[in-house]
């Protein structure tokens, strides 16, 4: 993420609503990934849901027919907001839907909402599990992408429910963040891979994308193949070639996105170096990741990036990379 600062010359937060320094009121412009003074950008207005509790900070022009930005738009379903903790849930999910959407908007990836595409245009459900409500039948909630539409079990803004569920399935890592990214993946399979020239390359990689459903079903039962981590980037990846993909694909937004933010305070020097240099992306981030894990360690929390990447997720982070930007990478 870029490093954003009030005209008073205070630095500011990807989601503040106001300088801590001159209290000015800030907004975000999603055209121009741009941090703004509200009383210096008169063409445009602030989101609808900005003094509701989501506190959304974006900014819309004047002539967009639109009520919410172009992040808070993209959800459809939220859940039942008179219970209250479901208010709290719903301001987590879309503060960490804004950085997903930012990572998206950043890469140049094509964003199309159900607006433009109403059969596979990206639009999110973030739903409740409703198995003990008596009133409904059965409704289990579960993560996941289909034809465009990113479901999330809204527990997952809990974080006592993530901490359990991480041990519960042996995770080391279990963000938000990481879930939107991950299902972000399944959506950008289905739009730049299923039917493109990538597909061989994605097949040779990942593997076949038979039995779905059947793998899963093995992976939750037995859990992870041996020795993972020598091919896969997570336990989960080894479930199936489809979550090898979105796992993948998440990592490859973590990394990018932390490669930028840590650019932009100056951790990193890229002076006439090519940006499209995977090999110097990895050199760096290799070094970046070791320098967060030790100075977590310094304030005795976990590893802020608890992966190893082994040669052949290296070669599949390349693939996506070179998907992205379009390069053939180096
Ligand atoms: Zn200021
Ligand atoms: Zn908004």
């Amino acid at each position: 993420m870029k490093r954003f600062h009030c005209i008073c010359g205070q630095e500011v937060l990807f989601e503040d609503k106001e300088c801590p320094c001159c209290g000015r009121s800030l907004g975000f412009n999603p055209d121009t990934l741009e941090m703004l003074v509200l009383s210096r950008a008169p063409h445009l207005r602030v989101c609808s849901l900005r003094e509701h509790s989501v506190g959304c900070n974006w900014l819309l022009s004047h002539t967009d027919k639109h009520k919410q930005c172009y992040s808070c738009r993209l959800t459809r379903t939220v859940p039942a907001q008179d219970i209250p903790i479901n208010v709290q849930r719903w301001t987590v999910l879309e503060r960490s839907k804004r950085r997903l959407v930012y990572s998206l908007i950043t890469l140049g990836l094509p964003l199309v909402g159900r607006e433009q595409d109403p059969c596979s245009g990206m639009v999110f459900d973030f739903l409740e599990d409703q198995r003990t409500n008596p009133l409904v039948k059965k409704r289990v909630v579960y993560t996941g992408h289909k034809n465009g539409v990113i479901t999330l079990h809204a527990v997952e803004a809990d974080e006592s429910h993530r901490v359990t569920a991480r041990e519960q399935l042996k995770e080391r890592y279990r963000t938000v963040l990481g879930h939107l990214r991950h299902e972000s993946g399944h959506y950008y399979w289905d739009k730049l891979v299923r039917d493109s020239a990538w597909y061989p390359r994605f097949r040779n990689l990942f593997g076949g994308e038979e039995n779905y459903r059947e793998s899963l079903d093995c992976y939750y039962a037995y859990g992870a193949i041996p020795q993972w981590e020598k091919r896969h980037i997570s336990a989960y990846a080894s479930a199936h070639p489809w979550e090898d993909w979105a796992e993948t694909w998440a990592h490859y937004l973590h990394i990018m996105d932390t490669l930028e933010t840590a650019t932009s305070f100056g951790l990193i020097h890229r002076e006439a170096v090519n940006p499209d240099d995977f090999h110097l992306l990895m050199q760096e981030w290799r070094q970046l990741s070791r320098t967060m894990n030790a100075l977590n360690r310094s304030m005795g929390q976990p590893d802020a990036y608890p992966f190893t990447l082994s040669r052949q997720v290296i070669v599949k982070l390349r693939f996506i990379h070179q998907l992205v930007t379009g390069s053939e990478g180096m």
